[in-house]
């Protein structure tokens, strides 16, 4: 059926037949297939969130993008809202809570023309590839990009050390960045935009990319904020 395959209702579909620039309008706001303009460091950022907890659901007609997170983390929230509201102006922005975190989301027939790595199945079964125009787009800004994926799916913790200095055990806080994904594709991605902007890393564990040079933590903290 044409209005399924457009993501739209039937009525929607008779009032485009009465007012033929109406499609034309709404498909304008697209900045894929339509002409609308993208704001390049909102979309690194929302890329960033997508990528780390965020997804893609197809409603009866629209799509829903959710980004999942920590209710303790209130600027994050009104962070991840406001790409969504900077990336979508139109759009309507919900904050929907479950237990222990709340889903911001924002429905749009053209979300899959911005984030084409959605598909079936989770995100780690799945290859995630970025096209060439999100690269061009996360070289342009790595920071926001880096600051979505370590908010979403990274955490800042710290690790203690006690040290004799001049006969008296001394302890010192050794903080470090740490992403965790199940996903290799997005690991690599992490890793890449670190070499961006010339931040060491190294795999800490299967999972998890590990920053942990006391110059690179403190690089990180300036680019991308502490999580809050
Ligand atoms: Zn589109």
């Amino acid at each position: 059926m044409v209005s399924s395959e457009l993501g739209v209702s039937v009525s929607t579909l008779i009032g485009w037949s009465k007012d033929p620039d109406a499609f034309e309008r709404r498909r304008a706001s697209c900045a894929r297939c339509g002409s609308a303009r993208l704001p390049a460091s909102a979309y690194a950022a929302l890329l960033g969130f997508y990528l780390g907890d965020g997804h893609i659901a197809r409603g009866p007609r629209y799509f829903a993008l959710r980004v999942s997170c920590d209710n303790t983390y209130l600027s994050i929230i009104e962070d991840v809202a406001a790409c969504m509201a900077a990336v979508h102006p139109n759009g309507r922005i919900a904050q929907l809570r479950r237990p222990g975190c709340i889903n911001v989301q924002s429905t749009w027939q053209h979300w899959p023309c911005l984030f084409p790595q959605h598909g079936p199945g989770p995100k780690h079964k799945r290859p995630i590839v970025l096209d060439d125009w999100q690269r061009t787009i996360v070289e342009d800004h790595p920071g926001p990009f880096l600051r979505g994926l370590f908010h979403s799916d990274g955490s800042r913790v710290k690790n203690w050390a006690r040290r004799p200095v001049a006969g008296q055990p001394k302890t010192y806080e050794y903080p470090r960045w740490q992403f965790v994904n199940a996903s290799q594709d997005i690991r690599e991605l992490c890793c890449w935009a670190l070499d961006l902007v010339d931040i060491p890393w190294r795999q800490s564990n299967v999972r998890v990319i590990s920053v942990s040079r006391r110059e690179a933590v403190a690089r990180l903290d300036e680019l991308i904020g502490l999580k809050s």
